[in-house]
């Protein structure tokens, strides 16, 4: 059993005193390793390794940032099974899922490996008489991230490539739940010739987070995560004067209209719905059934939950694994009780699902709601478990009404034949993310992920183009070279007419 510390300068590092969890795999339910919880000690240490390497981290040319980033792409490739192992031991997701989140992270240090080309600034000459100005676009300074436990791989890479590609030094805050993935990741970035300081990971909770906020030399936070927690790091860290994005929590919807294909809709559904357990952000935990569609595709849906294979994630045939902790099944599941209670139409049940072999795994079956509605905690709550509520509305318009009410605006999506409403539906919907006949449309890296309303408290999304503006300040000059004429003290507004 290893104590997996922290990895700062470059080192692995425990802390000298801290509490360790206990870290236990969710297909067994046996202990696996132990990580160290550290504190204000550890992000201290590790804010003086990040201060040490800025200067030169930040005079050394982009491109030969970028280098060291093209390494670290193909290190990542080729210790992908490694990492997506990793990703599985602790998270419980199947192997295939983790390795499709490990390449949506690898896709963001390609986009990371280009970005010399998004740090130009621009150049106008002749702006006065003999004056030009440009502008230019530096680095921020000692970034900070602090990242959720469902994507160990993929969401600190939405963070840190970014940063350290735009001059910036990094410490990144995992979740204390799936601290493995990033200390490899940082293993091999150090592995691919980043100098030691600019990428530091300290392990940890609570505790980490607030000295993170508290350190007045961390110029800027990345959270992603719940959206309680997003709304106090966001409000603590500006109030300390910090630039701050916080990334919380979700409840996509997806419309079904009259017109969709039904069995490519039930398809779409099932792995937006109760893939990686519905623990992804991004994850369609409500189905919208306009008109008359209702009935049978909650027929289909229904012989499809109740076929769907649960086991470990290292299983080739397993289409969905065990959730995160015995306690948040456990909450997922008195969440399916909620339901009944609440007078939902309850489909499918999946709750006391027990696997022969595994029966101290953190395994739940698929639940599937029919006739929920707006007030029920089941539609309200995001429940971040495989839970699926099928809400019926009579029109397009009341769907898009339904779902513009919610508190979340991270992700939705409409599933129909028609191009007219589904420009209308991308038109009218108040969220961040919109797919058509796309159940999850997470944004490619060269675009920007984000949601609206209570999904992301700040002005930027993450990665694209939006990533490269949070990790940089924009400077413009403003410059006159001597040409021999005489200067006079101007005590008006200077104009350059
Ligand atoms: P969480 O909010 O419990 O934890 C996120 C991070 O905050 C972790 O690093 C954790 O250590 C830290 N933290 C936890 N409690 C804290 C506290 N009281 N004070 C300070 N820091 C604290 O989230 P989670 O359970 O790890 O992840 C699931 C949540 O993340 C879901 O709500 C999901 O929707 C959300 N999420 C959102 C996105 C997005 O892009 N919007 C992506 C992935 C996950």
């Amino acid at each position: 059993m290893a104590v997996i510390g922290h990895f700062i300068g470059g080192q692995h590092v425990k802390s000298e005193e801290s509490d360790m969890l206990q870290l236990i795999d969710p297909a067994t339910g046996l202990a696996i390793d132990k990580v160290c919880l550290g504190g204000e000690r550890d992000i201290q240490a590790a804010v003086q390794e990040a201060k040490a390497a800025l200067p030169g981290w930040s005079a050394t040319p982009p491109a030969r940032r970028a280098a060291i980033l093209f390494r670290f792409r193909d290190l990542i490739e080729k210790h992908a099974d490694e990492l997506a192992n990793l990703i599985t031991r602790e998270h419980g997701k199947v192997l295939a899922d983790a390795r499709g989140s490990l390449q949506r992270g690898l896709e963001v240090v390609e986009f990371a490996c280009g970005i010399p080309h998004l740090l130009k600034g621009e150049f106008l000459e002749n702006v006065g008489t003999g004056v030009d100005s440009y502008s230019l676009r530096q680095p921020v300074g000692i970034c900070a991230g602090i990242t959720p436990f469902n994507f160990p791989a993929m969401v600190p890479m939405w963070m840190f490539p970014i940063a350290i590609a735009c001059g910036n030094v990094f410490i990144l805050k995992p979740s204390e739940k799936v601290p493995s993935c990033a200390m490899r990741l940082a293993e091999l970035f150090t592995e691919a010739g980043l100098p030691n300081g600019v990428l530091n990971v300290v392990n940890g909770g609570k505790n980490c987070v607030d000295a993170i906020l508290d350190h007045p030399l961390i110029e800027a936070i990345s959270f992603v995560g719940s959206t309680p927690i997003a709304e106090y790091v966001y409000r603590t860290g500006t109030a300390a004067g910090k630039r701050v994005q916080a990334l919380g929590g979700a409840k996509n919807h997806l419309v079904v209209m009259p017109d969709a294909d039904l069995d490519n809709t039930t398809e779409a559904l099932m792995g937006a719905a109760y893939g990686s357990a519905g623990e992804r952000c991004m994850a369609v935990s409500v189905a919208v059934a306009v008109g008359d569609i209702a009935g049978p595709l909650v027929d289909r849906l229904a012989k499809r939950v109740r076929g769907m294979k649960v086991g470990p994630g290292k299983a080739p045939d397993s289409d969905m694994g065990p959730l995160i902790t015995r306690e948040h099944r456990d909450k997922v599941s008195t969440y399916v009780d909620i339901g009944v209670s609440e007078g939902a139409s309850l489909i499918v049940d999946g709750r006391g699902l027990k696997l022969q072999g595994y029966e101290k795994g953190a395994y739940l079956g698929g639940s599937l709601f029919d006739h929920v509605t707006p007030q029920m905690r089941i539609y309200r709550d995001e429940i971040f478990g495989p839970v699926l509520c099928v809400v019926r509305c009579p029109t397009l318009e009341s769907a898009i009404d339904l779902i513009n009410s919610h508190e979340y605006g991270n992700g939705t999506a409409i599933f129909t034949q028609d191009g007219d409403a589904a420009r209308h539906f991308v038109n009218r919907i108040k969220v961040g993310m919109a797919g058509v006949n796309v159940a999850i449309p997470v944004p490619m890296a060269f675009f920007s992920f984000g949601g609206w309303k209570r999904s992301l408290f700040g002005d930027h999304n993450v990665h694209g183009t939006d990533g490269v503006r949070f990790y940089t300040r924009l400077k413009t000059v403003t410059s006159r070279w001597p040409d021999g004429r005489r200067v006079h003290a101007e005590f008006i507004m200077p104009t350059m007419k």
